[in-house]
């Protein structure tokens, strides 16, 4: 998923046990994708051009650094313009754009960024009220971008959902203020892909569904904080796709 396309080779994956789901308080929760398994994530991509001769060759299987932090860039602005465009049809007010800390490194407690209290978490990804910023574990969004680079358009268009919710009035935010992230991570992913901003590439969607089955709960969505599961997540987000913002408020 990109404004330019290009090839990306897909690595081999191991397989290994789901790693342990880890919480952040009012936060969210993903699963190391380098812990987990997923057959279907394993197909090839089909590059609709040719790669970037820009970049340097790169050994077979190597991490594509360049792609990886043009991705994490493109996502940011794809999301951050999404809501500049379309905030004054849908809410009252102005839109603000929440300051990007991005990166960083959940393993070491020195550096990662504090939200309140507490230092954000390793393999994880936030959004955090007090200081209106969302940031992201390095290990947690490469380890995902290894699989397909999807997986990092979801979970910034995810944390960006928060921040909205924290513009609006407590209202119009859901009890299951994690499935109504996933909503707008939709709306504002295939509603950017709709007005041009962005372009699906073979594979990104099946890229979408393995990434809701690695994070979602075991158990179903019953009370704020909760998650929910694999198939409430990807409903979610699809009916966001689907129907955009207004359906994630319905
Ligand atoms: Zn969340």
């Amino acid at each position: 998923m990109r404004e330019q396309v290009r090839h990306f080779p897909r690595r081999p994956l191991a397989a290994a046990v789901l790693a342990g789901v880890l919480a952040l308080t009012g936060a969210c929760e993903f699963t190391d994708p380098a812990g987990a398994s997923s057959p279907a994530a394993q197909g090839t991509r089909v590059a609709t051009r040719s790669p970037d001769p820009r970049r340097t060759a790169r050994p077979p299987g190597a991490f594509d650094e360049d792609g990886f932090q043009e991705d994490l860039r493109t996502a940011e602005t794809v999301t951050d313009d999404y809501w500049r465009r379309h905030w004054e049809r849908l809410f009252t007010g102005r839109y603000r754009s929440p300051r990007v800390v991005g990166l960083y490194n959940g393993r070491d407690p020195q550096t990662a960024p504090a939200c309140g209290d507490e230092r954000l978490q390793r393999d994880n990804a936030a959004y955090c009220p007090p200081g209106d910023f969302v940031a992201w574990d390095a290990h947690l969004m490469r380890s995902g971008y290894a699989r397909g680079d999807a997986w990092v358009y979801l979970v910034i268009a995810h944390e960006w959902g928060h921040a909205v919710q924290n513009r609006l009035r407590r209202g119009l935010v859901s009890p299951a203020a994690e499935l109504q992230a996933d909503c707008l991570a939709g709306a504002v992913l295939y509603g950017s892909s709709d007005e041009g901003a962005l372009r699906f590439e073979d594979g990104d969607e099946q890229e979408l569904v393995d990434a809701f089955q690695l994070i979602g709960d075991k158990a179903p969505w019953t009370k704020p904080g909760d998650h929910g599961t694999a198939v409430e997540r990807l409903r979610s987000f699809s009916r966001g796709g689907t129907n955009g913002v207004k359906a994630c408020f319905a």
